[in-house]
């Protein structure tokens, strides 16, 4: 339960599906997580749960996920449970950005009491909808989550921007802010602008919304050593390239990722060179290949903790590509926030309980913590909401 950010109680629900009372396991679960289908399909479990599950020190250990997917489908099968009718608060709460945190949030704060207003440029679901690959999250998991949470608050589509937000901000009581990280970084070499340099978030959307209108040729190169650098080279292989090869500038050891999607990509046939870092993309119309140098890992650390990794003089060389996607990381994509106050990276920062610099405000989900989880997000979400009501009751 610890190991969970969302705090699902483990035990209960799993002495509920031993009983055969299957629609209270999956409210146990529900009640706890608003992503319960998503998480439940996805949720990286060696990271959280099963990373300290006491059968795990014996043989294996048990599979909660599994066993929390079970029954939240099984629910979804037979038709949502009823929702109650939770007493009005009489105040409203705005919500910017339908991704897990937003949607987190705005459950949890239905839950106490209060009218919502939840506002979105697209359909609810965030990264979930917009980026993760269909061969890892299917649509239907997603939809399961976002029809149940429909009936607890309405999102409306909405482009904030500084005027609508300031509009927002005073027609509630307070606002919640989650946008999440929708721009990608790029390395800010030579060629990045060449036809077939595709950021990875654009590369991930394109690839799922239209396939067919993609064409990777048959050499594709990913730069980036984390999990979305590994969604894109399986995306890259499922599209039909013959050679997927990603780099990165230091050593497997060093990689942000999870062990089950490494050994994906590995088993999709992904090549994957450490060491190596690009130095400039060659090409003239179209992008034919990518320059790189070798890199050792010097003595010093970077923020992260990581040795920064050092080129070595005369080691380059060149790989060919149709196709090179960038994977190193997103940032906010809001100017709007721009009176925020910020930390290193950009990310937007918070004090405790989820307040920003601004009164009334607050954020959470990977807007303030960088790349995360989506279990990470809905509990911030979640967590906000509780911080917004201790707020409100004393306004
Ligand atoms: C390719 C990829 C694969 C991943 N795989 C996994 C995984 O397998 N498991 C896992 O747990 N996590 C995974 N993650 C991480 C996870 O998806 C994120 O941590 C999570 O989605 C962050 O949630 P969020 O609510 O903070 O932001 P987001 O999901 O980014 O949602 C932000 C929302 O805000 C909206 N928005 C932005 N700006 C505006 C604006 N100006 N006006 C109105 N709306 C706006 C966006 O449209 C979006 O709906 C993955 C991430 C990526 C990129």
């Amino acid at each position: 339960m610890a190991a969970c950010p969302t705090h699902i109680n483990v035990p209960k629900f799993i002495s509920m599906i031993r009983t055969d009372n299957i629609i209270g396991a999956a409210e146990v679960v529900k009640t706890s997580n608003a992503l319960a289908n998503t998480c439940g399909k996805i949720c990286p479990e060696e990271v959280f749960c099963q990373s300290v599950c006491t059968r795990g020190k014996q043989d294996s250990p048990i599979q909660i996920r599994e066993l929390h997917f079970f029954a939240t489908q099984q629910e979804a099968k037979k038709g949502f449970s009823a929702t109650k009718i939770f007493p009005a608060s009489g105040k409203n709460v705005a919500v910017i950005g339908a991704g897990p945190a937003g949607l987190g949030c705005a459950f949890e704060l239905s839950k106490l009491g209060y009218h919502v207003d939840v506002y979105d440029a697209q359909k609810p679901g965030g990264v979930p909808r917009k980026s993760i690959p269909l061969f890892r999250l299917a649509p239907r998991e997603l939809e399961s989550d976002t029809k149940f949470l429909s009936g607890f608050f309405a999102t409306k589509k909405c482009l904030v921007d500084s005027k609508t937000f300031e509009r927002i901000h005073r027609e509630h009581d307070a606002t919640f802010l989650a946008v999440g990280l929708g721009r990608d970084r790029l390395l800010g070499i030579a060629g990045e602008k060449l036809k077939g340099v595709l950021p990875v978030l654009q590369f991930l959307e394109k690839a799922k919304t239209a396939p067919s209108k993609m064409n990777v040729g048959k050499k594709v190169v990913i730069v980036g050593g984390g999990n979305v650098s590994l969604d894109a080279a399986a995306t890259a292989k499922r599209l039909g390239a013959e050679s997927v090869v990603l780099i990165y500038r230091r050593g497997e050891k060093e990689m942000r990722v999870w062990k089950g999607e490494l050994d994906e990509a590995r088993r999709q046939g992904v090549e994957i060179r450490f060491l190596i870092n690009p130095v400039s993309i060659l090409g003239k119309n179209k992008v034919a290949g990518i320059k790189c140098m070798r890199t050792r890992l010097g003595k010093q650390k970077d923020k992260t903790g990581r040795p920064v990794p050092v080129e070595i003089k005369g080691s380059d060389f060149t790989i060919d590509a149709d196709t090179i996607v960038i994977a190193i990381g997103q940032t906010i994509d809001a100017n709007w926030l721009g009176d925020f106050e910020r930390k290193v990276g950009g990310y937007v920062k918070v004090r405790e309980n989820f307040r920003t610099s601004l009164h009334g405000v607050f954020a959470g989900g990977d807007m303030i913590a960088g790349e995360g989880t989506i279990v990470q997000s809905v509990s911030h979400g979640k967590y906000a909401a509780r911080a917004i009501h201790d707020y409100l009751s004393v306004k």
